[in-house]
């Protein structure tokens, strides 16, 4: 199957597809669609998010409903709020000609709206379980109607403590005309039985790893000590070309101690954790698509299927622990033929883990160059020469010269004058390029500088345990605040 014209689609649904520009289908729906369209059947896929298999389950969900029967027809398990608001818009994106719609149901939000939307007898549910089993219980949610259960992301549903919610809606949904869908990035032993107990003679479709990663991610790991981190961190942010990024960390605490360390240095960041409340998360997300902020720092659980358009860099901060998480997080990047890059920081005693990653992905890490001061020196100055050439009401202050100014500047170069006002406007910036290696960082074992000072009582923290606060140095004059980070 190479276009999406090649399957006995309904027209209004054709229309969506083309609205959505989608032309040729990625490997897990062209797998996947021809057995999901054919005979009623129960599935399993195993793909990772970023691959495509939203529509993958979508489209055959929305040709099995029925919308001139006002009945829940369709219902979408997803581990997280964010997974759960995304699929159900994709889905109303899908369904919109069909006249279709579907109703993102989650913890953390009011029920009234819920409530409403399941009494109005809306067609497809995206929930994620412990809400939808609080309906279920409730009695507001009716399974009686079902034609097709999906398990989204199955393995992190069952990974972050949602195995008994699960069962209890898969027990719960009559099987007579029914089917169950599971897709998970991984069969582990969990989905293994989850898929044993509930599915029946399930079609199955694989995904390869190699295939599961965008073909156009280029990855790099950079060598570091974990002292260095910060330091590599910045000059990867400040010599790229338009960093729009995520960066992952493992530890809550380690989001936030990096987040505030970047604010302090004039980034535009912000982050996402478990314990932010759904508002703020909801404001994070936009502030990031709208570009308010060009880094998103986060942990593994926050960015479950994140889908931000043209994420140019995804960097891993430290590696994941799970190995599939890498997949996963790089995944956000590099997404739709777009390019993107991974990079990830790897200590000494992290090395060995690149080597498995691109044996279990079947792919190539290239090892990176970390970029010199200089490089940043030149980039900032290159930042500041686009700026300089797109100033456009420059008439004014030559109008306000007096004549002592055209005599002074009149036998010097362009160059010299040029260069006299760099040095004036922006003297930190020439600071820092005469030094090969910024003070402060590398000296002692600490990861975060100032923050740390603040956050040192935290447990599960554990760069800067033993450093000596009071040998700490300034922050660095590499992190300057001239504007041009
Ligand atoms: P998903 O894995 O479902 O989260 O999809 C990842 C991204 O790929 C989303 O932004 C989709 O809109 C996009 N996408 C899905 N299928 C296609 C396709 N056939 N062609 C182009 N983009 C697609």
């Amino acid at each position: 199957m190479k276009t999406f014209t090649e399957l006995p689609l309904d027209p209004s649904l054709m229309r969506a597809i083309a609205d959505l520009k989608y032309e040729t289908p990625t490997p897990i729906q062209a797998q996947a669609l021809p057995i999901l369209l054919g005979p009623p059947t129960d599935f399993i896929g195993l793909a990772a998010t970023g691959t495509g298999k939203t529509a993958a389950f979508g489209i055959p969900l929305l040709e099995r409903i029925d919308p001139s029967l006002r009945k829940l027809q369709g219902l979408v398990l997803c581990p997280t709020r964010e997974l759960a608001m995304q699929v159900s818009g994709q889905i109303n994106l899908m369904g919109k000609h069909m006249g279709i719609r579907s109703l993102p149901i989650y913890g953390g939000a009011e029920y009234g709206s819920q409530i409403r939307g399941l009494k109005e007898g809306i067609n497809v549910v995206v929930g994620t379980p412990g809400r939808l089993v609080d309906h279920l219980t409730k009695g507001g949610l009716k399974l009686g109607d079902l034609r097709a259960l999906i398990l989204d992301e199955a393995d992190e549903m069952i990974s972050m403590g949602f195995k008994e919610d699960l069962e209890a809606i898969l027990k719960a949904m009559p099987r007579a005309g029914s089917n169950i869908w599971l897709f998970s990035a991984t069969m582990s032993h969990d989905v293994r039985k989850v898929a044993d107990t509930y599915l029946r003679h399930p079609a199955l479709v694989q995904v390869n790893k190699k295939e599961m990663l965008s073909t156009t991610v280029d990855q790099l790991y950079y060598s570091t000590n974990e002292s260095n981190k910060l330091e590599v961190l910045c000059k990867l942010i400040d010599v790229a070309e338009d960093f729009y990024g995520l960066i992952f960390c493992q530890t809550k605490s380690m989001v936030t101690d990096l987040t505030s360390f970047l604010t302090e240095r004039g980034y535009k960041v912000d982050c996402l954790h478990g314990d932010k409340d759904q508002k703020s998360r909801e404001r994070t997300m936009q502030s990031y698509r709208d570009r308010r902020v060009s880094i998103l720092i986060c942990t593994d659980v926050a960015s479950r299927g994140l889908d931000v358009k043209d994420v140019t860099h995804v960097i891993n901060y430290s590696l994941p622990r799970e190995l599939d998480s890498y997949v996963h997080r790089i995944g956000r990047t590099a997404r739709s033929g777009k390019p993107g890059f991974a990079m990830s920081l790897v200590s000494p005693n992290h090395r060995y883990l690149i080597s498995r990653i691109e044996k279990m992905t079947k792919s190539r890490i290239r090892e990176g160059k970390i970029p010199t001061s200089k490089d940043v020196f030149k980039k900032k100055i290159k930042k500041i020469l686009a700026q300089f050439n797109s100033q456009k009401t420059f008439a004014r202050a030559i109008e306000m010269m007096e004549d002592t100014w055209k005599t002074e500047i009149a036998q010097m170069t362009k160059e010299e004058i040029i260069g006299r006002f760099l040095m004036m406007s922006f003297p930190a910036l020439f600071e820092e390029a005469k030094q090969t290696k910024p003070a402060g960082f590398g000296r002692d074992k600490e990861a975060f500088p100032r923050v740390q000072q603040r956050n040192s009582h935290r447990r599960g923290f554990r760069h800067g345990a033993h450093s000596n606060t009071h040998k700490r140095k300034k922050t660095p004059p590499y992190f300057d605040r001239s504007g041009f980070n």
